[in-house]
């Protein structure tokens, strides 16, 4: 049995020539066998071929012909689990192929339900499990919330995730495998937010590389990348894209409270944050998401509302009040955090409003299986439907 290279994809290897044989009988050299890696499935040893970007599929599974490498790509990315399934391949190239990948490198273990739409999925994934969450809006349009890190480095006071720490970044094959699992128990998501688990833009490389294969599903504009406002990060998106619609998680605009509630601030003060938004819009031309959690009696002043006013200022920008969800422990300088009060949201979102500022508030689905906005990686003991 011929051993995968880690390279290109040996249909069949002549072991006294050393080289690999095609199935049409052309052979090339071992030692052109060298480029692409895929990453390795949890049951098998055989390297997934799922979250690779079409040019570089077409790279692993040379010599097969280009239009081969797109039906592959095309049968994954629509979503199949099995070689099998791909029934324009030829029955022979599809038992080949299975003798040398597959197509998942993750394995759904939960999928916990709201009542109200909202989902999360958990998903196992090589030495750890990831949550991806389905939000549903008020019209019924379901959103997929995707993770691109297990943990997060980032500790925003406020964010489950962030107590966790970083365990490690999440692979193309394990991001994009999320909506794939999604997908099967929806068919009809129409957005997709990298709003999950992790701080993408820490994930850069795997990110562009999962959205290269996503945006060939769905419109860039139609997908979001959230982050707490990696200066560096957002500038990267500007200059090389994609453009891809971008959020950004201020929860306050005045400086001294924003670096005691999120320490990235530290390193990517408002100013310089600004600076990048203004670049990436001037670039993208798109529509930016300020996301602000709401924390009951803390950054909801009328004053937290002109400063974000000012930070908005040249910017297009909708505001996206969340208040916050309730997670057990977390507090802010000893003090628990608490909810805020529906006086309190209406009066922040309507001296937003004063401002100029478009607002809207997003009250959280998915609370009841710990799947809103801040609350991924908490424990939950709950009923589970597959
Ligand atoms: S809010 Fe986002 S960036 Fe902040 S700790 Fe949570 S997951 Fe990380």
């Amino acid at each position: 049995m011929p051993r995968f290279d880690g390279g290109r994809f040996p249909l069949a290897t002549d072991l006294r020539s050393g080289r690999h044989v095609h199935a049409c009988g052309a052979s090339i050299p071992s030692s052109a066998c060298s480029s692409a890696t895929p990453t390795t499935g949890p049951m098998t040893q055989k390297p997934s071929l799922s979250g690779i970007p079409p040019r570089k599929l077409e790279s692993i599974l040379a010599p097969l012909p280009r239009y081969r490498a797109v039906q592959v790509f095309s049968w994954i990315n629509s979503g199949v689990d099995s070689f099998e399934a791909m029934n324009n391949l030829p029955l022979a190239l599809r038992r080949e192929l299975d003798g040398h990948f597959c197509l998942r490198k993750t394995t759904l273990i939960k999928k916990l339900e709201d009542g109200n739409g909202a989902a999360k999925l958990q998903i196992g994934i090589p030495g750890g499990m990831v949550e991806a969450v389905i939000l549903v809006d008020g019209a019924g349009r379901r959103t997929a919330c995707l993770s691109t890190q297990l943990g997060c480095a980032m500790g925003c006071v406020f964010c489950r995730t962030g107590l966790m720490g970083l365990t490690r970044n999440l692979d193309s094959a394990e991001i994009t495998e999320q909506f794939y699992h999604i997908r099967k128990f929806y068919p009809d998501i129409a957005n997709i937010v990298f709003m999950g688990m992790g701080e993408p833009l820490l994930n850069l490389s795997e990110l562009r590389r999962s959205l290269e294969v996503l945006c060939r599903t769905m419109s860039p504009r139609r997908i979001t990348v959230s982050t707490c406002g990696l200066v560096d990060g957002i500038e990267s998106l500007a200059g090389e894209g994609p453009a891809v619609r971008l959020a950004v998680s201020i929860t306050s605009a005045r400086e001294e409270l924003r670096r005691r509630l999120m320490p990235v601030s530290d390193a990517n003060p408002l100013r310089r944050l600004k600076e990048a938004l203004l670049r990436h819009q001037w670039r993208h031309g798109r529509r930016i998401t300020l996301e602000a959690v709401l924390l009951g009696g803390i950054n909801g002043s009328t004053e937290d509302a002109y400063a974000m006013a000012a930070f908005a200022e040249g910017l297009d920008v909708v505001v996206n009040l969340i208040p916050w969800n309730p997670v057990d422990g977390l507090c802010f300088e000893g003090v628990p955090l608490k909810e805020p009060s529906i006086a309190e949201l209406g009066h922040f979102c309507s001296e937003l409003e004063k401002q100029g500022l478009k607002t809207v508030i997003r009250r959280e689905k998915g609370r009841n299986v710990c799947g809103a906005c801040g609350q991924l990686g908490s424990v939950v003991n709950k009923d589970f439907t597959l």
